[in-house]
């Protein structure tokens, strides 16, 4: 990278919001798994929308490669460079301010860097709700969260991050800004372009702003951790408490005791939520525009129902906003509790909801006798069908021998997903890590239009290259 680009970038972002140190670089370059490790020429965190207008401009007339990053808590290896040490990663953490907060729109404009707690909190200053919720709220950005399309664990109710997006504005490759952000509802001017960009995991354009939809602020909520024999149990749970709640299901989250067990060895305070263990359990949650304790009560019934068929053995409903967090924290904890025991290798799946007891039966079955000795630790969103079908070394086997079957599971557990019109990427996209695969499962027809988009979009092949699609 010559030093002339890089006094260039210099002067339009200022000196101190380039780094080119590696010690201070180094935290930009790695990625939480620890899966990917980068090289950059610097990381440039621009302020503004013309800032990086500027910034993308120079990229494009000099040929040089940007990485887009956010939060930096991508799973798939998205937001980090390759190993050439050409490219700059454009960071847009000072980009955080909060635009406008419109009431009676229930809309929020925020720049892209500002992190999804803070838009949560934007909203609740006005008894509104932002409801895209992850365990990596505190850090993950708004613009990483629409880049790569987040799920998290009230989809069931409001859907992904692509459903809960008015508008967008966004910097081209070459410079251009498209100023997209729109309030509106309805708007069937023509082609709906934010849909490009949402899920496009920064290979198609640069999010800098977006106009997000709000919903009124649930005034109560019931929340339980039911113990279920089954996973069909579960599913026929999900079923039974929706018709007995009128829809006020917001999350349905399946949890193992074997996730159960992890985080009360490895989290300190964390607890066995019921007296007696269970193979499985649901973590469910109803929320309620109005006051009172009416869905405790609804809750109540609903599993009085469900024990009588059968479908529950026991459960808890929280009594205090504390219980209701030691819940949630047992469901969040569980990928780092997972970490003390070794080696894991991920999946994040889906599968139609109708299919997820053949999925897990299957899929338990397979590694299990490909491994004697793996600890499948499938959970996650089942009111969506998102499994994260995550596997534990065996006990007594070397950390590094397990993760080397890291693809071998993948093709397994995968393979079977697939068999049941599912997909190898529920939520976490596809970035570095599911790039080649994802090529061999889609028609020539979806890769050719995907390949088209790039190249219309990204004609030098310069904003995030390698990740997603190969061109
Ligand atoms: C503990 C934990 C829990 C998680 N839980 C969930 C979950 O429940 N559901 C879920 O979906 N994900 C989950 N994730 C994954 C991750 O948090 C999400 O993918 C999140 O949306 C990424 O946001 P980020 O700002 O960290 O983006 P980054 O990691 O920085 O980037 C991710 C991708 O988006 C691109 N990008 C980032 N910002 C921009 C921008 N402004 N413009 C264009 N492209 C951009 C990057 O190039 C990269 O391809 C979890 C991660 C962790 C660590």
């Amino acid at each position: 990278m010559s030093a002339e680009f890089l006094a260039q970038v210099r002067t339009i972002v200022g000196d101190s919001a380039v780094t080119t140190d590696a010690t201070d670089m180094a935290p930009y370059l790695e990625e939480r798994r620890g899966l990917y490790f980068g090289k950059a020429a610097a990381i440039v965190r621009p302020g503004s929308t013309e800032e990086v207008a500027a910034i993308m401009k120079l990229a494009h007339e000099t040929d040089t490669i940007v990485v887009p990053q956010g939060g930096n808590t991508g799973l798939v290896g998205g937001q980090t460079p390759d190993q050439s040490g050409k490219a700059i990663i454009l960071n847009l953490s000072r980009m955080n301010a909060v635009r406008s907060l419109d009431v009676e729109n229930n809309t929020l404009s925020v720049d892209a860097g500002v992190t999804l707690a803070a838009a949560q909190e934007a909203a609740a200053s006005a008894a509104r709700l932002f409801p895209l919720s992850l365990a990596s709220e505190g850090t993950c950005q708004i613009g990483g969260n629409l880049a790569t399309n987040a799920g998290g664990t009230a989809v069931l109710h409001y859907g992904n991050a692509r459903d809960l997006v008015l508008g967008l504005e966004i910097v081209l490759a070459d410079g251009r800004i498209w100023n997209g952000m729109r309030g509106l509802r309805k708007d069937n001017t023509g082609y709906d372009l934010k849909q490009i960009f949402l899920g496009s995991e920064g290979t198609l354009g640069i999010i800098t702003g977006a106009v997000l939809k709000l919903f009124p602020a649930p005034r109560s909520r019931a929340t339980a951790i039911a113990a279920v024999p089954t996973p069909a149990a579960a599913v026929s749970l999900l079923r039974h408490v929706e018709a007995e709640t009128g829809g006020a299901i917001t999350s349905f989250e399946l949890i193992p005791r074997i996730g159960i067990e992890m985080v009360c060895t490895h989290v300190p305070d964390a607890r066995d939520p019921l007296s007696a263990p269970s193979p499985w359990y649901v973590l469910v949650e109803l929320s309620s525009g109005s006051n009172g304790d009416e869905l405790n009560a609804l809750l109540e019934t609903s599993f009085a129902g469900a024990i009588e068929r059968e479908l529950v053995s026991d459960a808890v409903i929280a009594q205090s906003d504390t219980q209701r967090a030691a819940f949630w924290q047992v469901r969040e904890a569980m990928s780092d509790a997972q970490r003390h025991e070794g080696g894991s290798i991920k999946h994040d799946v889906s599968v139609p909801i109708s299919n997820i007891t053949r999925f897990l039966e299957r899929a338990i079955e397979a590694v299990q006798s490909d491994l004697p000795g793996i600890r499948p630790v499938p959970f996650g969103h089942l009111g969506d069908g998102n499994i994260h079908f995550n596997l534990s070394q065996p006990m007594a086997m070397d950390t590094e021998t397990f993760l080397a079957q890291w693809t071998h599971f993948n093709q397994i557990v995968h393979g079977i997903a697939l068999d049941l019109n599912g997909s190898i990427s529920a939520e976490h996209g596809i970035g570095q890590l599911k790039r080649d695969e994802m090529a061999e499962l889609k028609s020539d027809v979806e890769l050719d239009l995907m390949r088209t988009l790039k190249r219309t979009l990204d004609p030098k092949g310069l904003l995030n290259p390698g990740k997603v699609v190969s061109v």
